[in-house]
């Protein structure tokens, strides 16, 4: 194996995001507009084996954790070759997905026998109405035998992505921490501060409130802090119930100094920081054929050029270049 990736700040780099479609079925009130995106023509997509290709190229590079993301996942056309595709590196040992669950129920079995090891399923409000308003469109019921099917097939733990938006769900807080905490350890529990992508929006609840909130009901306990490839999510235990609840706070408490991730996005851009896309395309090195040595160059090119942070630009209001969709939260 070739050196790892090392950026100037001495941040070294073994989690790979990989956005594999900004296509999605639902339209979450946060991440996209009810009409929809203007979609990438299907030729600007990263293909399966080109995704396979670069996988086996940052293994090389160090790289031993994969997620998969979008859009949604699951509505690229057999999602399962892709997940095959990567898991059949020997150098990637954590293949996960963060998906909306709504076709979980039928898929997840497959996705677990393709190498798949994890989900993250997306679930903001356990109200069918209120869910069924915040994803416009999104049925409760499909995500939640999504997740029963997840943790019968062995994905486990099923890790739940809340976000929460002031005025909106914040009054489910409680709620969500009980849900999951009947079922602890197989489901944990993320809260996710709301990003204003795009817009000014500010109604995020800071980490730290949402703490307060649920302490007043539940002891917590912290866990020690992730070492460094396990996620930016500041993990805590419901002592009662043993559920592990992580808070993941972009805003509040930013993860800069010990950022470990990169992302793909699936036009074949790498964002070594979330606000940031990096040049060339890697699609583009690909498709003019170059070869691992040049693509291992220009990746590392691109880490080195890593920014120190982002804080600054988000807390500022300065709304982040390109879509979420795109990027894959
Ligand atoms: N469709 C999948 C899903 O919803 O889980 C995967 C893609 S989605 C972009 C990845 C994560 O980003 C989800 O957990 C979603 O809730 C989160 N997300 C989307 N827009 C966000 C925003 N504006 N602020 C914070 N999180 C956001
Ligand atoms: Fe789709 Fe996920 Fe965005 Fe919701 S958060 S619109 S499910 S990509």
């Amino acid at each position: 194996m070739s050196a790892p990736l090392l950026d100037r700040f001495g941040r070294v780099h073994r989690y790979l995001r990989i956005s594999v479609t900004d296509r999605c079925n639902y339209r979450c009130v946060y991440c996209m507009p009810a009409e929809g995106l203007s979609w990438l023509p299907r030729e600007h997509l990263l293909r399966y084996e080109e995704i396979g290709r670069l996988v086996g190229v940052f293994a090389k590079l160090g790289v031993h954790k994969v997620r998969l993301t979008g859009g949604e996942p699951t509505v690229r056309a057999d999602i399962e070759a892709l997940v095959g595709a990567v898991a059949a590196h020997p150098g990637i040992t954590d293949l996960a997905m963060t998906t909306n669950g709504h076709t979980l129920a039928r898929l997840a079995p497959r996705l677990a026998a393709a190498g798949l090891r994890r989900v993250n399923v997306s679930i903001d409000s356990l109200r069918p109405e209120r869910f069924a308003a915040l994803t416009r469109g999104g049925e409760l019921g499909r995500v939640l035998a999504g997740i029963d099917a997840a943790l019968a097939a062995g994905l486990r733990p099923v890790k739940l992505n809340a976000v929460i938006i002031g005025g909106e769900n914040d009054d489910e807080v409680l709620d969500l921490v009980r849900f999951a905490g009947e079922r602890a350890p197989h489901l944990a529990l993320r809260f996710i501060e709301y990003m204003p992508f795009g817009e000014r929006w500010h109604r995020s609840v800071p980490s730290a409130e949402l703490r307060r909130r649920i302490s007043a009901q539940h002891a917590l306990e912290p866990l020690p802090a992730p070492a460094m490839g396990d996620g930016p999510a500041r993990t805590w235990r419901v002592v009662e119930s043993g559920l592990e609840l992580g808070f993941i706070s972009p805003l509040s408490e930013h993860f800069c100094a010990t950022c470990n991730r990169l992302r793909l996005q699936n036009d074949g851009h790498l964002r070594t920081c979330l606000a940031h896309e990096d040049t060339p395309s890697l699609r583009d090195l690909l498709r003019a054929g170059a070869d691992d040595d040049a693509l291992e160059q220009a990746i590392r090119a691109m880490v080195m050029a890593k920014p120190e942070g982002h804080a600054a630009l988000i807390t500022g209001g300065v709304p982040f270049e390109g879509v979420m969709t795109r990027i894959g939260g």
